[in-house]
Protein backbone atom coordinates (compact mmCIF):
# COMPACT_ATOMS: atom_id res chain seq x y z
CA UNK A 1 0.00 0.00 0.00
CA UNK A 2 2.52 2.25 -0.89
CA UNK A 3 1.91 6.05 -2.72
CA UNK A 4 5.12 7.62 -4.32
CA UNK A 5 5.54 11.66 -5.28
CA UNK A 6 6.81 13.69 -7.57
CA UNK A 7 9.68 14.99 -6.25
CA UNK A 8 9.81 18.55 -7.17
CA UNK A 9 5.56 18.34 -6.39
CA UNK A 10 4.95 16.49 -3.60
CA UNK A 11 1.34 16.83 -4.51
CA UNK A 12 1.52 14.87 -7.46
CA UNK A 13 1.19 11.26 -6.44
CA UNK A 14 0.71 8.09 -7.02
CA UNK A 15 -0.72 4.50 -5.67
CA UNK A 16 2.08 2.25 -7.02
CA UNK A 17 0.77 -0.88 -5.11
CA UNK A 18 -2.55 -1.32 -4.21
CA UNK A 19 -5.67 0.32 -6.21
CA UNK A 20 -9.12 0.60 -4.42
CA UNK A 21 -10.44 -1.50 -1.40
CA UNK A 22 -13.38 -3.38 -2.65
CA UNK A 23 -15.98 -4.30 0.02
CA UNK A 24 -17.56 -7.20 -0.07
CA UNK A 25 -21.47 -7.37 1.07
CA UNK A 26 -19.40 -10.18 3.77
CA UNK A 27 -17.03 -7.51 4.74
CA UNK A 28 -19.36 -4.93 4.94
CA UNK A 29 -21.07 -6.74 8.23
CA UNK A 30 -17.75 -8.26 9.70
CA UNK A 31 -15.34 -4.99 9.50
CA UNK A 32 -18.24 -2.64 9.39
CA UNK A 33 -16.53 -0.29 11.98
CA UNK A 34 -12.90 -0.53 9.96
CA UNK A 35 -15.02 1.23 7.03
CA UNK A 36 -17.04 3.52 8.97
CA UNK A 37 -13.93 4.70 10.53
CA UNK A 38 -11.92 5.36 7.47
CA UNK A 39 -15.11 6.81 5.76
CA UNK A 40 -15.94 9.27 8.50
CA UNK A 41 -12.33 10.51 8.58
CA UNK A 42 -12.36 10.63 4.84
CA UNK A 43 -9.72 8.22 4.30
CA UNK A 44 -11.77 6.15 2.02
CA UNK A 45 -14.69 7.56 -0.59
CA UNK A 46 -16.42 5.72 -2.70
CA UNK A 47 -15.00 5.26 -6.59
CA UNK A 48 -16.98 7.19 -9.18
CA UNK A 49 -14.90 7.09 -12.05
CA UNK A 50 -14.75 3.97 -14.25
CA UNK A 51 -12.45 1.62 -14.17
CA UNK A 52 -12.88 -0.10 -17.83
CA UNK A 53 -12.74 -4.39 -17.62
CA UNK A 54 -13.50 -4.30 -13.91
CA UNK A 55 -14.83 -7.12 -12.43
CA UNK A 56 -17.10 -6.21 -9.42
CA UNK A 57 -19.08 -9.08 -8.15
CA UNK A 58 -22.90 -8.32 -7.07
CA UNK A 59 -23.40 -6.39 -3.98
CA UNK A 60 -19.31 -5.03 -3.71
CA UNK A 61 -18.42 -1.79 -3.81
CA UNK A 62 -15.32 0.24 -4.30
CA UNK A 63 -13.53 2.62 -2.78
CA UNK A 64 -10.63 4.96 -3.18
CA UNK A 65 -7.94 6.76 -0.95
CA UNK A 66 -8.26 10.31 -2.27
CA UNK A 67 -4.54 11.01 0.40
CA UNK A 68 -3.24 7.99 -1.57
CA UNK A 69 -3.61 4.73 -0.22
CA UNK A 70 -0.26 5.10 2.26
CA UNK A 71 -2.95 7.20 4.27
CA UNK A 72 -4.44 4.32 5.10
CA UNK A 73 -1.66 2.78 7.15
CA UNK A 74 -1.08 5.90 7.86
CA UNK A 75 -3.58 6.54 9.36
CA UNK A 76 -3.64 3.42 12.19
CA UNK A 77 -0.20 4.44 12.53
CA UNK A 78 -1.40 7.78 14.11
CA UNK A 79 -3.91 5.82 16.24
CA UNK A 80 -1.76 3.53 17.52
CA UNK A 81 0.24 6.29 19.12
CA UNK A 82 3.64 4.15 18.57
CA UNK A 83 6.97 5.70 18.20
CA UNK A 84 7.79 4.60 14.35
CA UNK A 85 10.70 3.88 12.90
CA UNK A 86 10.84 3.55 9.15
CA UNK A 87 14.12 1.78 7.19
CA UNK A 88 15.16 -0.52 9.68
CA UNK A 89 15.62 -3.83 7.57
CA UNK A 90 15.81 -6.78 10.05
CA UNK A 91 18.06 -10.01 9.44
CA UNK A 92 18.28 -11.65 12.57
CA UNK A 93 16.08 -12.51 15.75
CA UNK A 94 17.55 -14.27 18.51
CA UNK A 95 16.34 -15.08 22.14
CA UNK A 96 18.48 -13.68 24.73
CA UNK A 97 17.46 -14.09 28.28
CA UNK A 98 13.52 -13.60 27.68
CA UNK A 99 13.31 -11.33 25.52
CA UNK A 100 14.01 -11.04 21.62
CA UNK A 101 16.84 -9.72 20.36
CA UNK A 102 16.30 -8.08 16.70
CA UNK A 103 19.32 -7.16 14.62
CA UNK A 104 18.78 -4.96 11.96
CA UNK A 105 21.24 -4.58 8.45
CA UNK A 106 23.19 -2.06 10.18
CA UNK A 107 24.46 -4.39 12.51
CA UNK A 108 23.05 -3.06 15.69
CA UNK A 109 20.26 -4.88 18.00
CA UNK A 110 17.38 -3.81 20.14
CA UNK A 111 15.52 -6.18 22.82
CA UNK A 112 11.47 -6.74 22.79
CA UNK A 113 9.13 -8.71 25.13
CA UNK A 114 7.37 -9.94 22.07
CA UNK A 115 7.56 -9.66 18.73
CA UNK A 116 5.43 -9.38 15.27
CA UNK A 117 6.49 -9.97 11.83
CA UNK A 118 4.50 -8.93 8.96
CA UNK A 119 6.79 -8.68 5.69
CA UNK A 120 6.14 -11.19 3.02
CA UNK A 121 6.78 -15.16 4.54
CA UNK A 122 9.63 -15.88 1.93
CA UNK A 123 11.48 -12.89 4.34
CA UNK A 124 10.16 -14.37 7.24
CA UNK A 125 11.79 -17.89 6.11
CA UNK A 126 14.77 -15.79 5.23
CA UNK A 127 15.45 -14.33 8.99
CA UNK A 128 18.60 -15.83 10.79
CA UNK A 129 19.48 -16.95 14.16
CA UNK A 130 16.95 -19.14 16.72
CA UNK A 131 14.11 -17.97 15.11
CA UNK A 132 15.34 -20.65 11.83
CA UNK A 133 15.19 -22.97 14.75
CA UNK A 134 12.04 -22.29 16.69
CA UNK A 135 9.69 -22.36 13.52
CA UNK A 136 8.42 -26.28 13.69
CA UNK A 137 8.92 -28.45 9.98
CA UNK A 138 5.23 -28.72 10.10
CA UNK A 139 5.25 -24.27 10.00
CA UNK A 140 8.26 -24.10 7.80
CA UNK A 141 5.97 -26.39 5.23
CA UNK A 142 3.08 -24.33 5.91
CA UNK A 143 4.93 -20.69 4.86
CA UNK A 144 7.00 -22.79 1.96
CA UNK A 145 3.78 -23.56 0.44
CA UNK A 146 3.04 -19.42 0.62
CA UNK A 147 2.94 -18.38 -3.50
CA UNK A 148 3.00 -14.57 -4.61
CA UNK A 149 2.67 -13.05 -7.78
CA UNK A 150 5.15 -10.53 -9.38
CA UNK A 151 5.06 -7.62 -11.16
CA UNK A 152 6.10 -3.90 -11.88
CA UNK A 153 5.02 -0.42 -11.08
CA UNK A 154 5.62 2.24 -12.77
CA UNK A 155 4.38 6.26 -12.36
CA UNK A 156 4.35 8.71 -14.12
CA UNK A 157 3.88 12.29 -12.67
CA UNK A 158 3.21 15.42 -14.85
CA UNK A 159 3.39 18.94 -14.96
CA UNK A 160 0.26 20.71 -13.90
CA UNK A 161 -1.80 21.52 -17.17
CA UNK A 162 -1.25 18.46 -18.74
CA UNK A 163 -4.21 16.85 -20.03
CA UNK A 164 -4.78 12.77 -21.09
CA UNK A 165 -7.89 12.75 -22.49
CA UNK A 166 -9.64 9.19 -21.92
CA UNK A 167 -13.02 8.33 -20.93
CA UNK A 168 -12.06 6.11 -18.10
CA UNK A 169 -9.75 6.47 -14.73
CA UNK A 170 -8.29 3.03 -15.20
CA UNK A 171 -8.29 0.11 -17.38
CA UNK A 172 -7.29 -3.54 -17.71
CA UNK A 173 -5.42 -4.49 -20.87
CA UNK A 174 -6.00 -7.93 -21.92
CA UNK A 175 -4.11 -7.38 -25.27
CA UNK A 176 -0.47 -6.82 -24.23
CA UNK A 177 2.14 -8.83 -23.35
CA UNK A 178 3.77 -6.32 -20.73
CA UNK A 179 0.98 -3.93 -19.43
CA UNK A 180 -2.29 -5.40 -17.28
CA UNK A 181 -3.13 -1.93 -16.02
CA UNK A 182 -3.19 1.67 -16.34
CA UNK A 183 -4.79 4.25 -13.72
CA UNK A 184 -4.89 8.03 -14.11
CA UNK A 185 -4.30 7.79 -10.79
CA UNK A 186 -5.40 11.62 -9.66
CA UNK A 187 -8.47 10.83 -12.05
CA UNK A 188 -9.36 7.71 -10.21
CA UNK A 189 -8.61 9.23 -6.72
CA UNK A 190 -10.87 12.32 -7.97
CA UNK A 191 -8.59 15.13 -7.04
CA UNK A 192 -8.20 16.48 -10.23
CA UNK A 193 -7.02 19.90 -9.81
CA UNK A 194 -5.27 22.46 -12.12
CA UNK A 195 -2.86 23.10 -9.59
CA UNK A 196 -1.15 19.55 -9.91
CA UNK A 197 -0.59 17.82 -12.66
CA UNK A 198 -1.66 14.30 -13.89
CA UNK A 199 -0.06 10.67 -12.43
CA UNK A 200 -0.37 8.16 -14.60
CA UNK A 201 0.12 4.00 -13.11
CA UNK A 202 1.33 1.31 -14.60
CA UNK A 203 1.03 -2.59 -13.82
CA UNK A 204 2.53 -4.86 -15.69
CA UNK A 205 1.72 -8.36 -16.16
CA UNK A 206 2.55 -10.96 -13.92
CA UNK A 207 4.18 -13.39 -16.93
CA UNK A 208 6.22 -9.99 -17.75
CA UNK A 209 7.17 -9.13 -14.09
CA UNK A 210 8.21 -12.94 -13.90
CA UNK A 211 10.41 -12.65 -17.13
CA UNK A 212 11.95 -9.88 -16.17
CA UNK A 213 12.64 -10.24 -12.56
CA UNK A 214 16.01 -9.64 -12.65
CA UNK A 215 16.42 -6.78 -15.11
CA UNK A 216 17.86 -3.06 -14.05
CA UNK A 217 14.63 -0.85 -13.03
CA UNK A 218 16.01 1.47 -16.20
CA UNK A 219 15.39 -1.38 -18.93
CA UNK A 220 11.78 -2.22 -17.76
CA UNK A 221 10.86 1.26 -17.50
CA UNK A 222 11.96 1.58 -21.17
CA UNK A 223 10.19 -1.51 -21.97
CA UNK A 224 7.07 0.08 -20.08
CA UNK A 225 7.21 3.17 -22.11
CA UNK A 226 7.11 1.51 -25.59
CA UNK A 227 4.23 -0.82 -24.89
CA UNK A 228 2.70 2.40 -23.39
CA UNK A 229 3.05 4.29 -26.41
CA UNK A 230 0.95 1.30 -28.04
CA UNK A 231 -1.90 1.71 -25.61
CA UNK A 232 -2.18 5.98 -25.34
CA UNK A 233 -0.24 7.11 -28.23
CA UNK A 234 1.78 10.76 -28.15
CA UNK A 235 1.03 11.01 -24.37
CA UNK A 236 3.41 13.57 -23.32
CA UNK A 237 7.15 13.57 -21.73
CA UNK A 238 6.50 13.08 -17.71
CA UNK A 239 7.89 15.56 -15.68
CA UNK A 240 9.61 12.85 -13.36
CA UNK A 241 9.11 8.64 -13.17
CA UNK A 242 8.97 5.94 -10.24
CA UNK A 243 9.57 2.63 -10.86
CA UNK A 244 8.97 -0.48 -8.49
CA UNK A 245 9.50 -3.89 -8.46
CA UNK A 246 6.86 -6.05 -6.51
CA UNK A 247 8.87 -9.08 -5.91
CA UNK A 248 6.29 -10.18 -3.35
CA UNK A 249 3.18 -8.82 -5.06
CA UNK A 250 -0.31 -10.14 -4.45
CA UNK A 251 -0.37 -13.45 -2.55
CA UNK A 252 -1.74 -15.83 -4.92
CA UNK A 253 -1.29 -19.26 -1.73
CA UNK A 254 -1.96 -18.09 1.46
CA UNK A 255 -1.35 -20.12 4.63
CA UNK A 256 -3.77 -23.18 4.54
CA UNK A 257 -6.62 -23.28 6.86
CA UNK A 258 -4.95 -20.52 9.00
CA UNK A 259 -6.70 -18.43 11.54
CA UNK A 260 -4.80 -14.83 10.12
CA UNK A 261 -1.63 -15.45 12.35
CA UNK A 262 1.23 -18.08 13.12
CA UNK A 263 2.17 -18.42 16.66
CA UNK A 264 6.26 -19.09 16.69
CA UNK A 265 6.62 -19.23 20.44
CA UNK A 266 4.53 -17.99 22.88
CA UNK A 267 7.16 -16.50 25.68
CA UNK A 268 7.93 -14.39 25.04
CA UNK A 269 5.81 -14.36 22.13
CA UNK A 270 6.71 -14.37 18.33
CA UNK A 271 4.41 -13.99 16.26
CA UNK A 272 3.93 -13.61 12.08
CA UNK A 273 0.74 -12.01 10.30
CA UNK A 274 -0.17 -10.22 6.86
CA UNK A 275 -1.88 -11.12 3.91
CA UNK A 276 0.22 -14.47 3.24
CA UNK A 277 -1.62 -15.48 6.05
CA UNK A 278 -5.24 -14.68 5.10
CA UNK A 279 -5.85 -13.35 1.47
CA UNK A 280 -4.27 -10.04 -0.04
CA UNK A 281 -6.21 -7.35 0.16
CA UNK A 282 -7.35 -4.71 2.70
CA UNK A 283 -9.95 -7.44 4.28
CA UNK A 284 -7.24 -9.94 4.62
CA UNK A 285 -4.92 -7.26 6.80
CA UNK A 286 -7.98 -6.50 9.20
CA UNK A 287 -8.86 -10.12 9.58
CA UNK A 288 -4.99 -11.01 10.30
CA UNK A 289 -4.60 -7.76 12.35
CA UNK A 290 -7.35 -9.04 14.42
CA UNK A 291 -6.51 -12.59 15.06
CA UNK A 292 -2.83 -11.41 15.73
CA UNK A 293 -4.24 -9.15 18.51
CA UNK A 294 -5.89 -11.89 20.15
CA UNK A 295 -2.51 -13.44 20.57
CA UNK A 296 -1.24 -10.82 21.87
CA UNK A 297 -4.11 -9.98 24.46
CA UNK A 298 -3.95 -13.85 25.51
CA UNK A 299 -0.47 -13.31 25.75
CA UNK A 300 0.75 -14.77 29.50
C1 LIG B 1 0.73 -4.31 -7.21
C2 LIG B 1 -0.24 -4.60 -6.10
C3 LIG B 1 -1.59 -4.29 -6.27
C4 LIG B 1 -2.50 -4.53 -5.23
N1 LIG B 1 -3.81 -4.16 -5.39
C5 LIG B 1 -4.65 -4.22 -4.34
C6 LIG B 1 -5.95 -3.63 -4.41
O1 LIG B 1 -6.32 -3.03 -5.42
N2 LIG B 1 -6.76 -3.74 -3.30
C7 LIG B 1 -6.34 -4.34 -2.14
O2 LIG B 1 -7.12 -4.37 -1.14
N3 LIG B 1 -5.10 -4.89 -2.04
C8 LIG B 1 -4.26 -4.84 -3.10
N4 LIG B 1 -2.99 -5.35 -2.99
C9 LIG B 1 -2.64 -6.13 -1.80
C10 LIG B 1 -2.30 -5.28 -0.58
O3 LIG B 1 -1.44 -4.23 -0.91
C11 LIG B 1 -1.65 -6.21 0.46
O4 LIG B 1 -2.58 -7.22 0.80
C12 LIG B 1 -1.21 -5.49 1.72
O5 LIG B 1 -0.34 -4.42 1.46
C13 LIG B 1 -0.52 -6.49 2.65
O6 LIG B 1 -0.14 -5.84 3.83
P1 LIG B 1 0.92 -6.48 4.80
O7 LIG B 1 1.10 -5.52 5.91
O8 LIG B 1 0.51 -7.89 5.11
O9 LIG B 1 2.26 -6.62 3.94
P2 LIG B 1 3.05 -5.56 3.06
O10 LIG B 1 2.20 -4.41 2.67
O11 LIG B 1 3.71 -6.39 2.00
O12 LIG B 1 4.13 -5.01 4.06
C14 LIG B 1 5.24 -5.79 4.43
C15 LIG B 1 6.32 -4.84 4.91
O13 LIG B 1 7.41 -5.62 5.43
C16 LIG B 1 8.58 -4.93 5.08
N5 LIG B 1 9.72 -5.86 5.17
C17 LIG B 1 10.06 -6.90 4.36
N6 LIG B 1 11.17 -7.51 4.80
C18 LIG B 1 11.57 -6.82 5.90
C19 LIG B 1 12.68 -6.96 6.82
N7 LIG B 1 13.60 -7.91 6.66
N8 LIG B 1 12.77 -6.08 7.85
C20 LIG B 1 11.82 -5.10 8.02
N9 LIG B 1 10.76 -4.94 7.20
C21 LIG B 1 10.64 -5.79 6.16
C22 LIG B 1 8.32 -4.44 3.66
O14 LIG B 1 9.21 -3.40 3.31
C23 LIG B 1 6.88 -3.97 3.79
O15 LIG B 1 6.82 -2.63 4.20
C24 LIG B 1 -2.05 -5.11 -4.01
C25 LIG B 1 -0.70 -5.41 -3.84
C26 LIG B 1 0.20 -5.14 -4.87
C27 LIG B 1 1.67 -5.43 -4.64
Amino acid sequence: MTTANDPRNPRCTADLGAQYITRTPHYAKTHQIFYEELLAHGILRPLTCPIEGMKLKEGDYNFVAPQGISSIIKHYLKESGADVYFRQHVTKINLRNDKWEVSKETGSSEQFDAVVLTMPVPQILELQGDIANLITECQKKQMESVTYSSRYALGLFYEAGVKIDVPWAGQYITSNPCIRFISIDNKKRNIESSETGPSLVIHTTVPFGVTHSEHSLEDVQEIIFQQLENILPGLPRPVSTQCQKWRYSQVTNAVANCPGQMTLHLNPLLVCGGDGFTQSNFDGCVTSALSVLEVLKNRT
